[in-house]
């Protein structure tokens, strides 16, 4: 017996519904934002993510699945959704099309991490990526478009946390005062962090190790550093929100496990599935593009992980929708292919529509009806062909009606329609 890898999970057919549910709610609020699909490969050159991602980050440090394909190239499994969409933008062209471009994508996403519970090696995203756009307006339109998914799944607990870390020439001077307050502490900080000291002091806020969270909570404030542009930037994004009447916590020690961004970043968090968990992480990323080799193009986005979206409708006990059923089961007595071909037919009108195809007597064909939570049954034999009529019940009350054959479908959708 070969087992599933560590970390990895298989969807069910019988679990499918709700990530169904959710993959029809994303496409909904993709197009009252007007958001276009871009879908790129699983695998990209190593280099994509190393000069993207950023090599002090734990994701290109220790997390990404590399490997060497047959042609000696070095490959890598996306670790998250952004550096793919930014290489096509610029080997596409895309910035010839109307700007900001306005797309989204549903990836699954590798990272090499310790499993637990909401913590996979392979998970899913929606992510959205917009390119063009340098204004708060565009950041809040983001925050929305997550907010708004939120809704429409039933979720109202999220909480928004937003910060701005600037941008290279205010994160210059922060980046000095932390150093230096983190080198008085160096002592306690984990052996990551010591490390992290000297390559990317930033990157110590986001550590989990609690003693490094402890020392990160009395460090200087990224907002006490930020330039002029970037504050009118923030503050921008603020007021917007307040207009919006959109809660949220400015949390000045958020940062984001990606080296990627400048001013605003934000989180969505829900305390439901265990721990405080990070159900959406984005935020702007305006040198992104360049640093990519494209032309210099501002860009704001995030990254919501499917399953933890999961497990947190199931956390809250929002509705998955209805498990999908059959319309009508055809059972048949000894006429199986007039069964078969009947099923046929109706699917052609749109009915969800199944029968047997494994022989089975009479009495198993209901059963098997019921477990499919049929909402009508039809029994076909010789009599009904020869009549060219059926007896349709209605399986919630019993009640039974006859039809004829010819109006089967007609019946059917009528009362799908209720
Ligand atoms: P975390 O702080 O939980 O490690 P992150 O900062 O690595 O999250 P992002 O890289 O911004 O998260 O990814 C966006 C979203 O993807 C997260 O908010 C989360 O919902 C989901 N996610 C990230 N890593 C995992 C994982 N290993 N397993 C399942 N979902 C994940
Ligand atoms: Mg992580």
């Amino acid at each position: 017996m070969i087992n599933i890898m560590k970390g990895t999970k298989d969807l069910l057919p019988q679990e499918s519904y709700k990530w169904d549910k959710i993959e029809s709610e994303i496409r909904y609020v993709a197009r009252i934002f007007n958001l276009h699909k871009i879908a790129t490969p699983t695998f990209e050159h190593t280099e994509l993510f190393l000069r993207g991602v950023g090599d002090t980050t734990d994701i290109v440090n220790k997390e990404m699945y590399t490997f060497e394909d047959k042609g000696g190239r070095s490959v890598t499994l996306k670790p998250e959704g952004t550096a793919g969409v930014v290489r096509s933008y610029i080997e596409n062209g895309l910035s010839q099309l109307p700007q900001p471009l306005k797309m989204y994508y549903e990836t699954p996403v590798f990272r090499y991490e310790r499993p637990q519970a909401g913590r996979l090696r392979e998970h899913h995203q929606f992510g959205v990526e917009i390119y063009g756009a340098d204004s708060p307006q565009q950041d809040v339109e983001v925050m929305m478009i997550a907010r708004s998914l939120f809704a429409r799944l039933g979720i109202t607990s999220p909480e928004l946390r937003i910060n701005s870390i600037g941008c290279p020439t205010c994160r210059r001077a922060y980046n000095d005062a932390l150093k230096a307050y983190f080198a008085s502490k160096a002592d306690d900080l984990c052996p990551t962090c010591r490390e992290r000291l000297d390559k990317n002091a930033l990157r110590i806020l986001d550590c989990k190790e609690e003693k490094c969270a402890a020392i990160a909570a009395g460090a200087p404030s990224v907002l006490d550093y930020l330039c002029d542009e970037c504050r009118t930037h923030h503050e921008g994004v603020k007021n917007l929100l307040d207009k919006a009447g959109i809660p949220y916590v400015v949390d000045d020690k958020i940062v984001r496990g990606l080296d990627y961004y400048t001013k605003t970043v934000f989180e969505f968090v829900v305390t439901n599935i265990g721990a405080k968990a990070t159900v959406c992480g984005g935020g702007r990323y305006n040198n992104l593009v360049e640093q990519i080799g494209g032309k210099p193009c501002p860009a704001v986005g995030f990254g919501m992980g499917i399953e933890r979206l999961v497990l947190t409708m199931q956390a809250v006990g929002a509705s998955f929708g209805e498990e999908p059923a059959p319309d009508v089961f055809l059972a048949n007595i000894g006429a199986a292919d007039d069964a078969f071909l009947l099923t046929q037919d109706l699917r052609a009108e749109g009915v969800a529509a199944e029968c047997d195809v494994m022989g089975r007597s009479l009495k198993s064909q209901m059963k098997l009806a019921d477990k499919l939570a049929a909402k009508f049954t039809v029994v076909l034999g010789e009599s009904e062909l020869a009549a060219g009529k059926v007896k349709v019940k209605k399986m919630t009350d019993g009640t039974e009606e006859e039809i004829p054959l010819s109006d089967l479908a007609r019946y059917i959708n009528d009362k799908k329609k209720g």
